[in-house]
């Protein structure tokens, strides 16, 4: 039986991001695709502001940039009048890079051939048993012949309708879809005054006279005229989700709120989606770990799904390859479901909260909320929360001692390391490149404590820390880039490397 240490079922963007952290840490991994080549969809169009950094982490941020069709400065609350901008957030890049999910997952993909590891498209899992030793799969290969194939551990990213949590039996509880949509790559032969030329605020994109309870927009792609067009409400009822989509269909969102003159050329593809939003109860079943849609699904407002498969990614990869080779402490794993499922949670409850607003009509208790919604939400303090929330940037993981000590250096315990710049050509992020954890310290004493640690932590004298607040003299920072101590604090440092690295080898 053909074995390897971890297998990753699904090439979305959460499966290729956290084959590539495996692989960089030196784990052997098995990447399946049911697909028999990689399906260039009509999906996601954004890297959220924290998404782009956690790319950046890894030194792949320029490519990404280099790929995209624009620099996008704000976002939007459930489309309410006042945008969202990244001010506050000590961020290096304040914006989303507007980029099709397609070549976000092109650029995972040639990285991870870069480790010599190749999709195995048309590979189907159809079966997994697990063991204390490790998991079993059954995979249909593209003869339709079943082989087996045995791991450590599998991870199931494997999307919305995952095998694997079904195969699991894992509960995915939440609400059924209300409101339905469909989401289409067309070719515009004729614009109207109302149609953006631009893309640089997504809460500029959403047209104003569409019919009540109905949510519609136009993205603006590479070329003049093509763009992603979606709409969405209570009112549109498929026969069912799969029912092919008409191009009569979409001239009507088309001509409802962006006017008569605006026609469709050419559909290049089109699919429908709904606003059901679920979540699964445990990131973790024993040797099973989910990741991406297949452990969560919610409304697309504020254009998150994307950004949390990757950061679920990116928070898994460095706790399971430490597992894997055998150094990881107790409970590092169980920490990726501590960590990422109320994170994933809280979108589900912010796009709850905006389909509210976006698809109520005629009720003016809804009204009355939108517009108390709207003046709070120009609050300075109120502004910054939500932005955090929904570009990440304001995730902060609960860590022991995180309120322990009084100091400024505590606000970023549990939080990102913001990207600050060390020296002329050098920034922190950089230091992340290689997936190691970093101590970053103003003192020889923690550099010369961090020592025996030197395999998976490198130490870093600096001649002072910015950004890192008043008084703080280290900072220890894990692979994905959450800060997880600082000094001074009540434990020291070789009790912070021990509690996130492991015992020195
Ligand atoms: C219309 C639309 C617009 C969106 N816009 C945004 C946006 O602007 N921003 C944003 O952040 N998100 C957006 N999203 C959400 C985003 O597309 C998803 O969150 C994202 O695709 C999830 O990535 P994933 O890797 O977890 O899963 P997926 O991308 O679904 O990948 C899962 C993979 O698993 C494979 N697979 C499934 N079953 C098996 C099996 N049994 N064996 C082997 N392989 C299998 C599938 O073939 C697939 O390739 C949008 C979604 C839709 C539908």
């Amino acid at each position: 039986m053909e074995e390897t240490e971890v297998v990753v079922v699904g090439s979305g963007p959460t499966g290729l991001l956290l084959a590539t952290e495996l692989a960089l840490a030196g784990v052997d991994v098995v990447v399946l695709d049911k697909l028999p080549e990689r399906r260039v969809q009509a999906k996601a169009l954004n890297l959220q502001p924290r998404t782009a950094e956690v790319l950046d982490l890894r030194g792949l941020l320029d490519d990404a940039r280099q790929r995209a069709i624009a620099t996008v400065t704000e976002g939007h609350f459930a489309r309410l009048p006042v945008p969202l901008s990244y001010d506050g957030w000590s961020a290096r890049r304040p914006y989303q890079v507007g980029i099709p999910q397609a070549r976000v997952e092109e650029l995972l993909e040639e990285r991870l051939a870069d480790h010599g590891i190749r999709v195995r498209y048309g590979h189907e899992l159809v079966g997994l048993v697990q063991d204390d030793t490790g998991v079993t799969v059954t995979v249909r290969d593209p003869n339709g012949h079943e082989q087996p194939l045995r791991a450590a551990y599998l991870a199931g990213c494997d999307g919305g309708r995952s095998t694997v949590r079904k195969l699991l039996g894992a509960p995915f509880p939440g609400t059924d879809a209300r409101a339905y949509g469909v989401v289409a790559d067309v070719v515009l032969g004729q614009t109207s005054q109302a149609v953006p030329i631009r893309w640089t605020s997504t809460a500029k994109l959403f047209a104003h006279t569409a019919p009540a309870g109905q949510v519609t927009a136009l993205i603006p792609l590479d070329e003049p005229g093509h763009y992603q067009l979606f709409t969405i409400g209570p009112d549109i009822r498929p026969e069912s989700r799969e029912a092919p989509v008409s191009k009569v269909e979409l001239e009507t969102a088309l001509r409802e709120s962006y006017g008569e003159d605006a026609e469709i050329a050419e559909v290049r593809q089109a699919t429908r989606f709904t606003d059901a939003s679920r979540q699964v109860e445990q990131y973790r079943v024993g040797r099973v770990l989910l990741a991406g849609d297949a452990a969560h699904i919610h409304l697309l407002a504020g254009a998150q799904g994307m950004n949390l498969g990757i950061q679920d990614a990116m928070n898994l990869g460095w706790k399971l390859a430490a597992e894997v080779l055998g150094r990881a402490p107790a409970g590092l794993l169980d920490s990726y479901h501590a960590e990422r499922h109320p994170v994933a949670a809280e979108v589900v409850e912010n796009t709850r909260a905006q389909g509210l607003f976006m698809f109520a009509k005629d009720d003016p208790g809804v009204d009355a909320l939108r517009g108390l919604f709207t003046k709070l939400l120009a609050l300075p303090e109120v502004k910054r929360y939500l932005a955090g929330r929904i570009s990440g940037l304001g995730i902060r993981y609960p860590m022991d001692g995180a309120d322990a000590d009084a100091g400024v250096s505590h606000e970023l315990l549990g939080a990102r390391m913001p990207d600050m710049q060390l020296a002329d050509e050098l920034w922190a992020g950089e230091l992340l490149h290689a997936g190691r954890g970093v101590l970053l310290s103003v003192d020889s004493a923690f550099v010369e404590a961090a020592r025996p640690w030197s395999d998976r932590v490198d130490a870093v004298l600096l001649p002072d820390l910015p950004l890192a607040g008043e008084g703080a003299d280290a900072l220890l920072v894990r692979p994905d880039g959450y800060v997880c101590w600082t000094a001074p604090a009540k434990s020291g440092v070789e009790t912070a490397l021990t509690t996130w690295f492991g015992t020195p080898a």
